[in-house]
């Protein structure tokens, strides 16, 4: 019988139960429900890989409580800049887009790069008019906005301090990035992420989730793997490839590789964060060196589970 299964992350970091009302706490699960029936009923059906993942983190960014998509947050100048990308790593393509604004699904728009472009990554305005042409769907600066990003904003406005999402104090972080892997019923993996990136940005910066290798990766050989944490070290690192680097050449699981990524590698430089992982056998993982990570699986086996803290 194939095994399939689908993981999804909704950001990793300092998040403590005591910060957390009960109400806020069940509408994150809700969310998170939400996207992981979207992804998992279409590869119950039969569907890919790739498409459960882009449905997944649709998903995610149509949910105001994630930093992607509506709920973004908002950089220096007050705009709400988007990073996405998405792999298919049966055929090694790969689509993302850069610092996007007013598209509604940045995941959907990097997928469409992929399928229906020359190239990998588009960025910025081309973005946009790329997007335009293509029919994918475009919002009013009001669709992304949410008080609570406002207000997260307003505190930082005029520092040169940049701050990963819910960071409030310097001890209290969460990173705030959304994403998926899957694999499908042919053996087919697949991963997508996609965020608002940090709090005070400055406009044009991009992290590490729209770039191929350090913040997304998907190879049928070895694993798929969506990242979420402090972007600047995790593209230093080349993180997401890295996992996959350790499989292939090393032979370590998916589990033992992504150990020595989060837990030893990105801690040597400051690599606040977590990612989750799976491999064509369908093993899957989710890990990460903060406080904890808004994470789910469901896979054929009948595994199922939703978590937020460690
Ligand atoms: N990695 C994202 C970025 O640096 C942020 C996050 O995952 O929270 O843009």
């Amino acid at each position: 019988m194939s095994v399939y299964a689908i993981v999804i992350h909704g950001g990793a970091g300092t998040i403590r139960p005591s910060a957390m009302t009960p109400e806020l706490e069940t509408a994150y699960k809700e969310g998170l429900q939400e996207a992981l029936q979207a992804g998992y009923s279409l590869l119950e059906n039969g569907g890919s890989s790739l498409e459960a993942v882009k449905a997944a983190v649709m998903s995610l960014e149509d949910c105001v409580l994630f930093n992607a998509g509506r709920g973004s947050v908002f950089a220096k100048d007050g705009s709400q800049e988007m990073d996405a990308s998405i792999m298919d790593g049966n055929t090694g393509m790969a689509g993302a887009v850069a610092a996007v604004r007013n598209v509604r699904n940045p995941v959907e728009l990097a997928y469409t790069v992929m399928l229906k472009s020359q190239h990998v990554m588009l960025n910025g305005k081309g973005a946009y008019d790329f997007a335009l042409a293509h029919g994918i769907k475009t919002e009013p600066a009001e669709y992304f906005y949410s008080p609570y990003r406002y207000k997260q904003w307003k505190r930082m406005q005029g520092s040169e301090d940049t701050a990963l999402d819910h960071q409030e104090f310097p001890d209290d972080k969460k990173f705030g990035t959304v994403g998926a892997v899957a694999v499908d019923r042919l053996g087919n993996i697949a991963a997508a992420t996609s965020t608002g990136g940090m709090t005070n940005k400055q406009w044009g910066r991009v992290g590490d989730s729209p770039i191929i290798g350090a913040g997304t990766y998907a190879n049928n050989k070895t694993c798929a793997i969506s990242c979420t944490g402090h972007g600047e070290p995790f593209i230093r690192a080349v993180t997401a490839y890295d996992v996959s680097c350790l499989m292939e050449y090393k032979g370590l699981s998916l589990q033992e590789a992504m150990h020595v990524v989060v837990h030893d590698k990105l801690l040597r430089i400051d690599g606040e964060g977590g990612m989750i992982g799976v491999d064509a056998k369908g093993n899957t993982a989710m890990l990460f060196n903060s406080e904890g990570m808004y994470r789910g699986m469901k896979g054929s086996k009948g595994q199922e589970e939703i978590a937020i803290y460690k």
